[in-house]
């Protein structure tokens, strides 16, 4: 494996103030960084101060969006460790993400060691309140001087990580979404599957008209035939039907996430019924007017899990469980927040320890 060097800052950043951590803005002291060029592959890796990056006007991320990313997190634990949740998954849908892009592939096993490396660094901007962690953000970009169309030979990798704090200010209170049918957020044959900034790039407009009739996000239906529910705002989407567990299946556009995954591994262990199939709006619209919908629910790393209380289109409107988050729902949130703070035992070896 390649070596790591490691250059520590000499001038500690302040650390937030607990009962105020933002989302996303107030990085760590130090970042991940390393650079592939054709030929040669990817070389210096290491893990330097957090510090800004300079590049020419010219560089290709800027004109055709050659970017893809991954968010992950890690946790302090009640004994004052640190600990991931499965960032193998993570590493393994970049390189994915990066074949879609046309980006090159890395060493995951590299990646995982920076990672660790990198947060055991900067362990102490782990937050120790309830409910805060330490955001995890790789990026690859493409990085040649070059609007031409001549394919990718330069990329940088890099891993920046932020104290957050809880994702929804009012905790788990169920949202309503509206059923978006103009935009689409991917099409099979497109990106929907990588984690790519351009497929955010393009939900934004219709995630800012949900926002401006006061819904929380929007449910996204498939590009094709604009029948089948897709994902909730930047979440994967999961119904309690008839006591079973329901998610719209991978079908390419979806994205393939790690929260989706590890709760339809964990209900499966309980002996929950699952199913991975297609889900009309229709039957969406009908289930929650007749009952046979009885739970909703959004999942992705930032919130773990968010109740969904209502849907709407145009003007009509059907509300989940009375709008208040479901038994099923809750628990799964419990179990699965549970592992991640290492409160609960870890049955399925998801988590990695960092120190
Ligand atoms: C990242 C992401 C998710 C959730 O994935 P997790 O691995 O669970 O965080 C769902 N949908 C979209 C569009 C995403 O970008």
């Amino acid at each position: 494996m390649m070596q790591i060097s490691v250059t520590k800052t000499t001038t500690s950043k302040e650390k937030y103030d607990a009962a105020k951590v933002p989302f996303g803005t107030s990085f760590t002291d130090h970042m991940f960084m390393m650079e592939y060029d054709e030929g040669q592959g990817w070389h210096d890796a290491r893990i330097v101060p957090y510090q800004s990056l300079t590049f020419d006007p010219g560089t290709m991320v800027f004109h055709y969006g050659g970017e893809i990313f991954e968010g992950l997190k890690a946790y302090r634990t009640p004994d004052g460790g640190v600990q991931m949740f499965r960032p193998q998954e993570n590493f393994a849908r970049m390189n994915r993400s990066a074949e879609r892009l046309c980006l090159p592939q890395f060493d995951e096993a590299l990646a995982l060691e920076a990672l660790t490396q990198l947060v055991a660094l900067d362990a102490d901007w782990v937050p120790s309140v309830e409910g805060q962690s330490l955001y995890i953000r790789p990026v690859m970009i493409a990085t040649d001087i070059d609007i031409a169309l001549h394919g990718i030979h330069k990329a940088l990798f890099y891993i920046i990580t932020c104290p957050v704090a809880g994702y929804y200010a009012n905790g788990l209170q169920p949202v309503e979404l509206l059923i978006e049918m103009e935009d689409v957020r991917a099409v099979r044959g497109g990106t929907g599957f990588a984690k790519c900034g351009g497929n955010y790039a393009c939900a934004t407009r219709a995630g800012e008209k949900a926002a401006a009739k006061g819904y929380s996000q929007v449910l996204w239906v498939d590009g094709v035939e604009r029948k089948y529910v897709e994902e909730g705002g930047g979440m994967n989407v999961m119904f309690v039907m008839d006591g079973k567990l329901v998610t719209p299946e991978l079908n390419g556009s979806i994205l393939p996430g790690i929260t989706r995954k590890s709760i339809l591994e964990m209900a499966r262990s309980w002996g929950m019924e699952v199913e991975e199939r297609k889900v009309s709006v229709e039957e969406l619209w009908e289930g929650c007017k007749n009952g046979t919908i009885q739970e909703a629910f959004m999942c992705g790393t930032a919130a773990v899990v968010t109740p969904i209380g209502g849907f709407a289109k145009e003007e009509e409107k059907v509300t989940v469980n009375n709008h208040e988050i479901g038994e099923v729902t809750r628990k799964i949130y419990e179990n699965l927040t549970g592992i991640q703070w290492g409160k609960a035992e870890d049955p399925y070896g998801w988590t990695v320890k960092v120190k």
